[in-house]
């Protein structure tokens, strides 16, 4: 099996602790099993995303030493692993199911939405639909003046897959409850119709990501089925929180990257840091990523089974 993982970092700032978390974990897995590294950018919502990130995050990558193999600007058989370059690709299918009449446009308010969503947890990615514009006429949608946000049809399935580190997943999508939108009011391509679509296009076999993903994986099953790709093997890694249990994403600052190398911590300690959170060594030491490569095996980070770690 030709073994295929991605790095799919949005550019919306410097890559953090958290990021890196991820990133280091899918490079050595990755490395370990002798396969490819496919970096690509995220970079569909214009209104978060800024181009001058991307050479941030691939110098903070090389410097900690975990390079990669596939990366935008060259062409591959997929095309670029550039989200914003691919937007023809996502627009292709948003057009073939329009015509078939898988997806349908919602012109629901926020409002509207929120009212109906089936009190979201706190933290929690996916609320509820009620199918309330699945059933419009063509009389009814052209009455309408808002732009829509277009949603799949979901048919009552079930979803499993096997997660490397949490063992069976399961959820009963549901017919209207979870229909989902895959391209946005504002007309930006919704996050599981890009990820999905190019985890399947790219032949990624194994997905690394956060375990605040993990809900989202089933929606994106389901899609790339829809599309007939194979399904990837995923493994949610747990996330990286603070004593309050705030995740490092939300709370960056003193964190990032860029901070840390301006405050002479070297690639050396990070990493060494990584593993330690990761249960792979019991003393703090620094170690480069190749000699942690060569050295450690994944195996050893035995604390990937949990949904935080606590740092
Ligand atoms: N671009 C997403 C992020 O920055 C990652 C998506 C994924 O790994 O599926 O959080
Ligand atoms: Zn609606």
């Amino acid at each position: 099996m030709n073994i295929r993982t991605r790095f799919a970092p949005s550019p919306t700032g410097y890559l953090h602790l958290g990021n890196i978390w991820v990133a280091f974990l899918n490079w050595l897995w990755t490395r370990q099993h002798k396969g490819k590294i496919v970096l690509r950018i995220e970079d569909i919502d214009e209104t978060r995303c800024h181009k001058n990130y991307i050479s941030f995050i691939k110098n903070d990558l090389e410097w900690l030493g975990i390079d990669w193999d596939e990366e935008p600007g060259t062409c591959y058989f997929y095309g670029e692993p550039l989200q914003s370059k691919r937007i023809p690709i996502y627009e292709e299918i948003k057009q073939r199911w329009q015509h078939s009449g898988e997806i349908y446009p919602c012109f629901c308010s926020r409002t509207r939405l929120h009212q109906i969503s089936s009190a979201p947890h706190k933290g929690e990615t996916i609320t509820y639909y009620d199918g309330h514009c699945r059933y419009l006429s063509q009389e009814e949608q052209k009455a309408l003046t808002k732009k829509p946000s277009w949603r799949l049809k979901v048919e009552n399935t079930s979803i499993e897959f096997n997660d490397l580190f949490h063992h069976l997943q399961s959820k009963n999508l549901e017919r209207e409850k979870d229909d989902f939108a895959i391209f946005r009011a504002d007309g930006a391509v919704a996050y599981q119709l890009a990820t999905a679509t190019d985890d399947g296009a790219m032949k990624i076999t194994h997905v690394f990501r956060g375990s605040d993903l993990l809900p989202s994986t089933f929606y994106q099953i389901y899609i790339l089925k829809k599309l007939n790709y194979t399904v990837p093997v995923y493994g949610h890694l747990p996330l990286l929180v603070d004593k309050d249990g705030i995740r490092l994403s939300k709370r960056q600052k003193g964190l990032t990257i860029q901070e840390l190398k301006q405050n002479h911590i070297s690639p050396e300690q990070i990493i060494g840091q990584l593993l330690y959170w990761a249960g792979a060594i019991s003393h703090l030491e620094p170690i480069s990523a190749q000699k942690a490569c060569n050295e450690i095996s994944f195996n050893e980070c035995k604390n990937l089974n949990h949904m935080t770690i606590s740092i």
